[in-house]
């Protein structure tokens, strides 16, 4: 079979610019889906994408375009947009030959349009520039592709105009699609080569692997035999995703689907590895992918101890599919029995937690998220630490190591002086500022990453009214000046609330920490200390006050219903507290030492 009639691309955009939208349009003119059965996005079909309107995971679609006589075979894969899942996109990415660059009309070029364009240019992709909702009243297209132009260096000649809400430029997509992005290349009669870009693990079927076949073909039957994990399955089906699973007798050069084979273990497939035949094996693997880096860690708690092992599976079954999350068992002395979880970023983290709740009904405490740090030992040793109570003591440090990033912000250029503050207030290190128009600038500050998981898209969205958008890259480790800052309750220190300081900052941060707390636990019948201290020099102090009243002391005895009504609450509330000695914690403490003012 030739190859000559499929297209592989995919859509790359910065959040809410428009690309699932365009995908369902897509989606829609190519039939792949019944009008009954369509609902607006329908690549993002986790609850959670749908509800927060990102895409998290790469998914895939395979539509039938006509052209005349012609039928071709056009494979979408989507990709997330968010800083964070640069990772995801730069799987997807691997598996095609073109993408579709989109920008919205209003805004204009934003961060991740940047980073984006980067890295489909490094896969040697071929862009298609497109500009997006011009339908919108306040849309200036002429203005943003002079933008793209002189950031991005692609010709504004080649772009087209779209609105996915009406439709109007969609055909024209079809037609540049089919024109300018090359059908795959490969060898068809050669040994199977397929890349694993994504898998899912199904209750019913097993591993479900997304997979791209570079080389050869895969039938129902075969012996597949993966090249990393050196495992051997038979075949049971594979297919296109319509987007629902639709079985075929094989998959050939060029295409995009899906295998399932019998394969029970999640640890028996690795996203970037590379499928080939037992009985005909391809000597050398495909270029995989770069395994991710966790970059900030949290740990994660049963609040009943009891549901230890619910959580444990919750977590298995997570990190299926999602490869990018990390966790192993971790104790703590305030905690128990829990895990110490590694995600790519902040917004990450959130979502698995949110998954989890959602999907395993446990109630969790998560702790203050802290970044990978590295430090030098006395006797030389050089060790990483991903939770503030593996940092050993002051005097067997040598030097203490953070993870920086180059940040580049795209703003107007009336709020470069906010930023440049708040930059400057978080460590940063001005690098350069680059005029997109007489309106809009990026700025690049080298910060450390510990400072941007510290409430900082927060205080850089108010900053910029929301204008303002950030990218970052991982540079490298840099010696910094850093602290361990314990915090103590009623004279007991609680591992789960230390956290990794700068020195300067650290008396300003307890201070606050402490004041934070007391205002997150509530009184009790005698009088709770709150200390934090730096080794064992305390630097800031706060007490809570003891009370003697029952909450139900103002019920007056009468009412009953009502007395049992704040009982029940009160229970409710004790959901997610954990005891440290005799104080209890709510959840919520164990995060406050995040948002610091
Ligand atoms: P994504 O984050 O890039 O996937 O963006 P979405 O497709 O979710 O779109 C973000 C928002 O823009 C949604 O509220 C869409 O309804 C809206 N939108 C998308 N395309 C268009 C368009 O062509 N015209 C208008 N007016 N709105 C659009
Ligand atoms: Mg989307």
């Amino acid at each position: 079979m030739s190859t000559e009639r499929i297209r592989n691309f995919c859509i790359i955009a910065h959040i809410d610019h428009g690309k699932s939208t365009l995908a369902d349009r897509l989606l829609e003119r190519t039939q792949a889906i019944s009008t009954r059965e369509f609902r607006n996005q329908m690549l993002d079909d986790m609850d959670l994408e749908r509800e927060r309107g990102i895409t998290i995971k790469a998914s895939a679609v395979a539509l039938t375009l006509r052209r005349g006589e012609t039928e071709y075979n056009l494979n979408l894969i989507d990709t997330p947009g968010h800083v964070d899942f640069s990772y995801e996109v730069s799987r997807s990415l691997g598996s095609c030959e073109g993408a579709l660059l989109l920008v919205d009309a209003s805004q204009g070029v934003e961060a991740q349009t940047v980073a984006n364009t980067y890295l489909a240019m490094e896969h040697d992709l071929v862009i298609i520039p497109v500009v997006s909702k011009i339908d919108l009243p306040q849309s200036r297209p002429y203005e943003v592709l002079a933008e793209m132009e002189k950031t991005l260096g692609i010709s504004s000649e080649e772009a087209l105009m779209v609105s996915a809400k009406s439709g109007e430029g969609v055909d024209q997509i079809f037609d540049a699609i089919i024109k300018y992005i090359p059908p795959p290349k490969g060898d068809p009669s050669g040994p199977l080569r397929a890349l694993i870009f994504d898998s899912e693990y199904d209750a019913y079927r097993g591993v479900i692997i997304y997979l791209r076949v570079f080389d050869g073909s895969l039938k129902v039957g075969d012996e597949i035999f993966m090249i990393k994990t050196r495992r051997s399955f038979k075949v049971e089906e594979v297919g296109v995703f319509k987007p629902k699973m639709a079985p075929k007798n094989g998959l050939f050069t060029g295409e995009v689907g899906y295998c399932i084979a019998n394969i029970k273990s999640i640890h028996d497939v690795k996203v970037g590895d590379t499928v080939t035949l037992n009985k005909e094996k391809a000597e050398k693997p495909l270029t995989g992918y770069r395994q991710p880096i966790p970059m900030v860690y949290c740990g994660i708690y049963p609040v009943d101890n009891a549901d230890f092992k619910v959580l444990r599976e919750a977590l298995e079954r997570l990190s299926l599919n999602d490869s990018s999350f990390s966790f192993i068992p971790e104790t703590s002395q305030a905690l128990g029995f829990g895990f110490r979880c590694g995600f790519l970023g902040l917004l990450h983290m959130d979502i698995v937690q949110e998954r989890l709740e959602r999907e395993s009904h446990i109630n969790i405490v998560q702790t203050a998220p802290n970044v990978t740090y590295e430090i030098l030992k006395t006797n030389k040793e050089v060790i990483r630490v991903d939770n503030p109570e593996s940092v050993p003591p002051v005097n067997e440090i040598d030097e203490f190591r953070e993870p920086m990033v180059r940040s580049s912000f795209v703003l107007p250029t009336e709020y470069l002086g906010a930023i440049m503050q708040l930059a400057e207030a978080r460590r940063g290190r001005y690098k350069s500022t680059e005029y997109l128009s007489e309106k809009r600038a990026i700025l690049v500050y080298e910060l450390p990453l510990a400072e941007i998981i510290f409430d900082f898209f927060d205080k850089m969205k108010s900053a910029t009214r929301g204008y303002g958008t950030l990218d970052y890259d991982l540079i490298g480790y840099e010696s910094a000046d850093l602290v361990k800052l314990d915090i103590l309750v009623g004279g007991k220190r609680v591992d789960a609330l230390s956290t990794i300081v700068h020195k300067k900052d650290a008396e300003v941060r307890g201070r606050k920490q402490v004041k934070k707390l007391k205002k997150e636990i509530s009184r009790h019948l005698f009088e709770v200390v709150l200390q934090a201290a730096i080794g064992s020099r305390v630097i800031a102090r706060e007490t809570i006050k003891p009370i003697a009243k029952n909450v139900t002391a103002k019920c007056y005895g009468g009412d009953i219903t009502r007395k049992r009504k704040l009982l029940e609450k009160q229970k409710e509330g004790k959901k997610r507290m954990k005891s440290v000695g005799n104080v209890e914690i709510p959840q919520k403490a164990f995060l406050s030492v995040l948002s610091i003012d």
